[in-house]
């Protein structure tokens, strides 16, 4: 019965997405349900409702469907033995749809937590549920089905920002790109839209956003309507990258109370990777961002929580618990701390670059970035693994890829299969120990100019594309004063901390034991991926240390 059944098999998305109970099926579901007659007309949940019921049609049919601007769309019909549901019924997040009954019946009714807690404990039916919801938003998003509207335009950095924090969270939207949509200056003159407006973000059909912070957006959405922040916590994790999700996964899984905080969307460094391929268990590569948002459905399935665009600025280590001070000025409080900030990459001094960054200057290579500069030139600064990658990438959708390498050759670190597929590659054009000297442009990125750092010689070229991916640095600003950290700024840990390496004696080390592996100079505090000193910067490396700090903060929380 639903819409997008045409002759489905076993193994169709469709079916999976809308699959029909057995009665057997059914039978397991009525005990902590309740039986609710309903009749046509009858509406059973609607967009903005939050911890809203899951309904199993015994009898009876109804229709899903999504407000929008020019009254409402179909996304799906139910009929008897299916059910009703989407990702925010495990995420907690606010609702995306309307669901009206069309046929009297009987359903049964499960409140939103009793669901949760029924996904956990009923192996089958917690994958069929799963899966369904799932693919339901993939559905969503491929479709542009949310009930946020994004007005914005291809030259503008902040309509790039909340499209990939959008894209981040797996959120669906639609997008009214302004250069191109013709139908564009209705909405415009509609909601009172001028130029300096966007980009413009209208949330639910009501909410109008003007330019607005990530943050703004995520309010707007309700992204963190289900976060406590007076509840102490057995574990933050503060960074959602791999390292930081992995932790989550284990931590929700094992029975610990979670809480991932996470300044951007979901994601981190993998999450700008178009194809990760040597992370075990994908032999035809994942992008980073679907490697997230498997992760992210992972970790809520288990009972994490997940605050994003919020940035940790402070960690209060005076006392435990803890407390780790957000941008916005709450603490939220934890017995123990998991840091996962991962790294970022060095911004070269080159002048200008900040004012092109979202409008030329890119450090990372998406999908979203490689639309925007389809059969163009461009260039990739770095000569490492993530440089490789991105030049490979873009080399499928453009028309050449100058790679500029500061050194005169590609970096030790550099995967074989990434230095033979440059090499193959008439697309790519590798440029040795050259630097960009300068940039130009009026609001967009126009011209690029070169140097050769042996001849001195320099080139000035029509590129309106740079992706700069070269060195990173660690994000443990924010730790100054509490943990120890090496002369790069990454997290010492374990035995690195020792003191016979004489670089961190541990005179404040307050315990008879001495610190766990991943653990910081502060007990029940530890660092995993790319912000630890002496981490091997690889998804896989991230996502087992993830792990393994969890094991231990069990030990941590033992003896607190
Ligand atoms: C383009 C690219 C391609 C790559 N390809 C591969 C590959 O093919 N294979 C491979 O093994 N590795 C690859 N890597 C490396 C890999 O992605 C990293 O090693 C991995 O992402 C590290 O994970 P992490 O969780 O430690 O940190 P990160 O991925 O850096 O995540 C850290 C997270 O913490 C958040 N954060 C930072 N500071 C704060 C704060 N103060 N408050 C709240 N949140 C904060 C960040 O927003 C970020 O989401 C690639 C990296 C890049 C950039």
């Amino acid at each position: 019965m639903s819409s997008w059944t045409t002759t489905p098999s076993a193994l169709d998305a469709s079916t999976q997405a809308f699959p029909v109970l057995t009665a057997a099926q059914i039978s397991r579901l009525r005990l902590g349900s309740k039986l609710r007659k309903v009749e046509p007309g009858d509406i059973l949940f609607q967009p903005d409702d939050t911890e809203v019921p899951f309904f199993v049609l015994l009898s009876g049919s109804m229709d899903i469907v999504q407000p929008d601007l020019t009254g409402e769309r179909l996304i799906a019909k139910h009929g008897p033995g299916e059910f009703t549901g989407e990702f925010t019924m495990i995420s907690g997040q606010r609702c995306l749809v309307l669901g009206r009954v069309t046929r009297a019946g009987e359903f049964l009714e499960i409140s939103a937590a009793g669901l949760r807690s029924f996904v956990a404990r009923d192996a089958e039916l917690g994958e069929i549920f799963m899966r369904a919801f799932i693919l339901r938003r993939i559905a969503l998003i491929r479709g542009g089905k949310g009930n946020v509207i994004l007005m914005g335009s291809r030259h503008c950095a902040n309509t790039l920002r909340i499209r990939e924090f959008l894209a981040g969270n797996a959120y669906p939207y639609t997008y009214v790109d302004l250069d191109t949509d013709k139908t564009s200056q209705e909405l415009l003159d509609r909601f009172e839209v001028k130029t300096g407006d966007i980009p413009v973000v209208i949330c639910n059909g009501r909410t109008v956003l003007r330019n607005p912070s990530t943050q703004e957006v995520a309010d707007c959405l309700g992204f963190n309507l289900s976060i406590d922040l007076s509840q102490v916590r057995d574990v933050i994790i503060v960074g959602a990258g791999p390292s930081g999700l992995a932790a989550a996964v284990y931590a929700a899984s094992e029975g610990l109370d979670a809480l991932v905080v996470e300044t951007e969307a979901p994601g981190g460094q993998a999450g700008s990777s178009s194809k990760i391929e040597n992370y075990l268990g994908f032999p035809t590569g994942i992008s980073g961002q679907e490697l997230a948002a498997r992760a992210i459905a992972q970790a809520e399935k288990f009972g994490a929580k997940m605050m994003v665009a919020h940035k940790v600025v402070q960690l209060n280590c005076k006392r435990r618990p803890y407390e780790v001070v957000l941008d916005s000025g709450s603490a939220l409080a934890a017995h123990s701390i998991v840091i996962s900030t991962g790294a970022q990459y060095n911004k070269p001094p080159i002048a200008n670059l900040k004012r092109f960054e979202g409008q030329g200057i890119y450090y990372g290579a998406t999908h979203m970035e490689s639309q925007l500069c389809e059969n163009e030139d461009v260039i990739v600064v770095g000569g490492g693994n993530s440089a490789g990658q991105a030049a490979v990438f873009l080399s499928q959708t453009s028309r050449k890829v100058h790679m500029l390498v500061r050194s005169g050759t590609l970096s030790e670190t550099m995967s074989r299969y990434l230095i033979q597929r440059i090499a193959d590659n008439p697309a790519i054009e590798l440029h040795f120990n050259t630097e960009i000297a300068g940039l130009e442009g009026d609001t967009q990125l126009q011209r690029v100019t070169w140097r050769d750092r042996v001849t001195a010689e320099t080139s000035t070229h029509d590129i309106r594309h740079v992706f700069i991916m070269a060195g990173a640095s660690p994000r443990s600003e924010w730790l100054r004063g509490c943990v120890a950290l090496d002369d790069k700024g990454f997290i010492l840990t374990g035995r690195d901390l020792d003191a016979s390496t004489g670089r961190t004696p541990l005179s404040s080390w307050p315990l008879s034991r001495p610190p766990q592996m991943l653990e910081t100079s502060l007990p029940g505090v530890f660092a995993v991926g790319d912000v630890r000193s002496g981490n091997v910067k690889r998804v896989a490396s991230a996502v087992g240390e993830g792990a393994i700090a969890i094991y231990l903060v069990h030990r941590a929380l033992a003896e607190f």
